[in-house]
């Protein structure tokens, strides 16, 4: 039944698979040769099955899961060094047609204020995220045909990439949407988008069917094939994620890494991204009625395990984790995090009280943007507006292929540099600006290629003059 080049949902995440992998993983936790041989696999850098990361995030053998710590940090630093993509949300509109059990936006929830974005209203939006310094967004809008159709989401591209403001720009529009048709999929890569993000929630088929009751989010084959679609229609960077919380995180840790191999296996390229949300709080939503919430160490197991399992893969984190959770998952696989959000219609503008009112969630890290640049940079971490891959036309299996031959790494360190620059001199408070500089000054001299580092070392001096936009 198991197949992960079937295009059926309940084949390439197929239930049996998984609760044998569980039961192989239960059964071989305590399995030190087994670890070991896993362990020095994982070492080769080429990625674990999911059978064999399972048995990793059940080990509980203390000196072992230091070893798999170190090997995550390790691999971290070898494929992402000390470079944080950052990036914001911004939600379109807050109506929606579904009726999932966690979300406040779903359609019985009456007394939420309802609210989608004019265009006006976004490039309002967009100006006050560009005034903060940020270059790539994800858009976020509930499923609803008749309030947020395709053409919306269209147009709102469109306005979002038509704004410079100042010396600012947003370079790239990652969407999350929900699961649409091939058609439709590819307007959006039309549209230019960077990343298609849509997270599975859970993968557990049945749990799914019951926390998706109404709308046409309840299909579940339709949603957990949506990538398929996606790829069709010629989107080749997708993210997927897991709502952690829902289900069993066993489960969902085998699912995603399943998804993985089946995107793999079907079209030659992996997901672009991982994200590893959990349930938070948010109106009429306790995250204590999911009774499979997780604790900040199996939080960073997992992470940690899933940064061994698809080193290719950029994981996110956003700002419903703390900082102090952010903090460990960074140095154990993170890739790229939120800062400064608003996770509300119209939050960047309005006032905070009223935020609230329509928040999805509840954010945990309220820092601004300029707070989380100072903070990363303090712990030893380059923060980087980069969004040159997708302005180069290096996605998909091209980027994946640059990536496995060890060569996306002389782009990313001397664009982060650039990138950062650009932040200091148009957005960043003073100790912010005084630190960056003297990050920048240091990370050059980092740069292995002479060549390289001489261009880089120029295009700095430019910014600088006040020219923008360079990359490698
Ligand atoms: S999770 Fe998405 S689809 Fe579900 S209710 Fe919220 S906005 Fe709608
Ligand atoms: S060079 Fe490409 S992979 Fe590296 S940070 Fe920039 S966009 Fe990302």
């Amino acid at each position: 039944m198991y197949n992960p080049k079937s295009m059926k949902a309940e084949e390439f995440i197929s239930h049996e698979e998984i609760m044998e992998t569980l039961d192989y993983a239960e059964k071989n936790k305590h399995n030190v040769e087994l670890i070991d041989s896993i362990i020095a696999k994982a070492k080769e850098r080429k990625g674990l099955s999911h059978r064999d990361a399972a048995v990793l995030l059940d080990c509980d053998i203390p000196e072992k899961n230091e070893e798999i710590y170190a090997l995550a940090k390790q691999i971290k630093q070898d494929f992402y060094g000390n470079r944080i993509v950052m990036f914001a949300p911004l939600y379109l509109s807050n109506y929606c047609v579904n009726g999932c059990l966690y979300c406040p936006y779903h359609a019985k929830n009456k007394h939420i204020c309802r609210k989608k974005l004019t265009q006006e209203e976004i490039k309002a939006e967009v100006i006050a995220l560009q005034d903060m310094g940020h270059k790539r967004l994800a858009i976020e809008a509930g499923e609803d045909p008749v309030n947020n159709p395709l053409e919306y989401i269209l147009e709102s591209i469109k306005t979002i990439y038509s704004i410079k403001h100042k010396n600012g720009a947003i370079r790239r529009v990652n969407v999350n949407i929900a699961a649409t048709t091939v058609e439709d999929y590819r307007k959006l890569k039309e549209a230019g988008i960077g990343t298609y993000i849509l997270f599975q929630e859970t993968y557990h088929k049945e749990s799914y069917e019951r926390l998706h009751p109404t709308g046409p989010k309840h299909n579940y084959a339709y949603h957990t094939e949506a990538m398929d679609r996606a790829m069709e229609g010629g989107i080749d960077d997708v993210g997927i994620g897991a709502l952690f919380g829902l289900e069993l995180y066993r489960y969902e840790f085998a699912g995603l890494l399943m998804h993985a191999e089946h995107l793999e296996a079907v079209h030659g390229v992996g997901p672009h991204t991982i994200s590893v949300p959990r349930v938070r709080r948010a109106d009429d939503i306790d995250p204590d009625e999911f009774d499979n919430g997780i604790s900040d160490d199996t939080f960073a197991k997992i992470v940690a395990c899933l940064r061994i399992a698809v080193p290719y893969t950029g994981m996110i984190v956003s700002t419903r984790e703390s900082q102090a959770s952010r903090e460990r998952v960074l140095g154990l696989g993170i890739s790229q995090i939120s800062g400064g959000s608003r996770t509300s219609v119209g939050g960047y503008v309005e006032e905070e009280e009223e935020e609230e009112n329509s928040a999805q969630f509840e954010l945990s890290d309220r820092r601004t943007l300029d707070q989380v640049v100072n903070w990363l940079m303090r712990l030893g971490y380059i923060p980087s507006f980069c969004t040159a891959c997708y302005r180069e036309g290096r996605t998909g299996d091209r980027f994946m292929s640059l990536c496995k031959a060890g060569q996306i790494q002389n782009c990313c360190h001397p664009n982060a540099l650039m990138t950062l620059k650009e932040y200091l001199e148009d957005y960043a408070s003073e100790d912010t600006k005084r630190i960056g500089n003297e990050l920048i000054e240091r990370e050059l001299k980092n740069i292995p290629k002479d060549k390289v580092r001489q261009i880089a070392m120029e295009y700095i001096e430019n910014i600088k003059n006040g020219q923008r936009d360079f990359r490698f």
